[in-house]
């Protein structure tokens, strides 16, 4: 099966579906790789590149679309809602698409996207189990935004993070906190740690006390317990307004107490919960950051512009998205690593396995025949279960 790689093309997306060091894997299992011209080329990874690992260079985007069989994209149609539109056209009945989907984003979406005919699946499914720890491309990304998450607040704050002794005085460590001990989260605290940084870090999941504690960061207990905190697949629930009132009004100590804030806490195909207020922000010493990796999500900080940096009495508010985009080399180097890995798994001599019975398909796929073709997302857009003959 030809596999191909159309350039990303949403607004400053730098990232890049394969990287050429995977090729050769793929050519094992039996696939041919084609390229579109540049795809690589501000991930770092220039056509020459592809083709000595032997892959195709095509000239346009068109051209990848015809003569694929599967489309590997970071951003498609649905997730990528400023140019992905354009894609519509290009796809066919049958051929197969992986990537980012936002599958609980818009419905609308998903059923243009349903209508081409072409079979997706989203890497946000993913389920997270063992087997499919490899092709998890969420826990990926989050882990280079936690650790971008901290060099930006690094750079923004007036002060550096570790404690200094020297002959001008002593320099007290950088204080972080950080809300929300997901993947994200953890990654941000080694690396707030790495820096010299006092970290401490807060998640509603009672499980996250001890993970937050091996990597050196002290844990911030709240008197306030979360019902059922964890679902099956391990992300948090979905709390009431009274509970998120609670939690800000605990909160407001330790978020004063901090020179930065970083928070991920985030519920799957929900708004992101605000848990720092305006009031909040103003009792924050000036200089402080808040990086907040909600943001496209609504964002956990009242004052949160998506996709902005805004200075609020003094504390700096980084809504950046996409921050994973920012060291577009090695996102791009896990995210070929684990659609390598979904790819190998789904395709079996030279033929999908499409079969429901199996979570990792029946999870992923979204689309298929010109439906939309997944329990969950069905369930959550209050679409009737559907009907299969086979
Ligand atoms: P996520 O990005 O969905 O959310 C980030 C964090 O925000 C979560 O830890 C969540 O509990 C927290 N959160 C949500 N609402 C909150 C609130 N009101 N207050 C405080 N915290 C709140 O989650 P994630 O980073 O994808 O990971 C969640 C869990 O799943 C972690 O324990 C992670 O280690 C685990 N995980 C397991 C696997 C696997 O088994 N293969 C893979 C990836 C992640």
């Amino acid at each position: 099966m030809i596999i191909g790689v159309p350039k990303e093309s949403y607004p400053g997306e730098r990232r890049v579906a394969l990287v050429p060091v995977v090729i050769p894997n793929l050519t094992k299992a039996g696939f041919k790789v084609i390229v579109e011209a540049g795809a690589g080329s501000e991930a770092g990874y220039p056509d020459s590149h592809y083709t000595d690992k032997g892959a195709r260079i095509v000239s346009g985007r068109a051209e990848v679309f015809s003569q694929a069989e599967i489309i590997l994209q970071v951003l498609c149609y649905g997730s990528n809602d400023v140019t992905g539109k354009a894609d519509l056209p290009l796809m066919r009945r049958g051929q197969l698409l992986i990537g980012f989907l936002r599958p609980l984003g818009s419905v609308e979406v998903l059923q243009q996207i349903a209508a081409t005919g072409v079979t997706s699946f989203a890497v946000e499914l993913m389920p997270r189990t063992t087997r499919a720890q490899s092709m998890d491309a969420l826990s990926s990304m989050a882990t280079l935004c936690g650790y971008k998450a901290v060099l930006l607040a690094a750079v923004t704050l007036p002060k550096i993070f570790p404690m200094l002794t020297t002959a001008a005085g002593t320099i007290t460590p950088g204080r972080v906190f950080v809300i929300g001990a997901g993947v994200a989260g953890l990654q941000a605290i080694a690396t707030a740690r790495r820096l010299g940084a006092v970290v401490s870090a807060y998640d509603m999941r009672p499980a996250a006390k001890e993970q937050v504690q091996s990597l050196g960061g002290r844990f911030v207990e709240l008197a306030i317990e979360a019902k059922d905190a964890q679902d099956a697949r391990g992300y948090g629930t979905a709390q009431d307004e009274g509970f998120y009132a609670k939690q800000r009004e605990l909160l407001a100590r330790a978020v004063a107490e901090n020179d930065v804030v970083i928070t991920t806490a985030v519920v799957p195909g929900k708004k992101a919960p605000v848990l720092i207020t305006a009031d909040m922000v103003k009792q924050m010493a000036p200089g402080s950051v808040i990086v907040d990796l909600a943001a496209e999500r609504g964002g956990n900080c009242e004052l949160t512009r998506s996709g902005e940096v805004i200075t609020a009495d003094g504390v700096t508010i980084i809504g950046r998205i996409n921050l994973a985009s920012q060291v577009p080399y090695h996102a791009s180097q896990m995210y070929a690593r684990n659609l390598t890995a979904f790819l190998t798994y789904l395709v079996k001599d030279g033929k999908p396995q499409l079969d429901g019975n199996d979570e990792i398909v029946r999870e992923t796929m979204v689309t298929r025949d010109g439906e939309i073709a997944n329990a969950r997302v069905r369930e959550f857009f209050k679409l009737p279960a559907e009907v299969r003959s086979q």
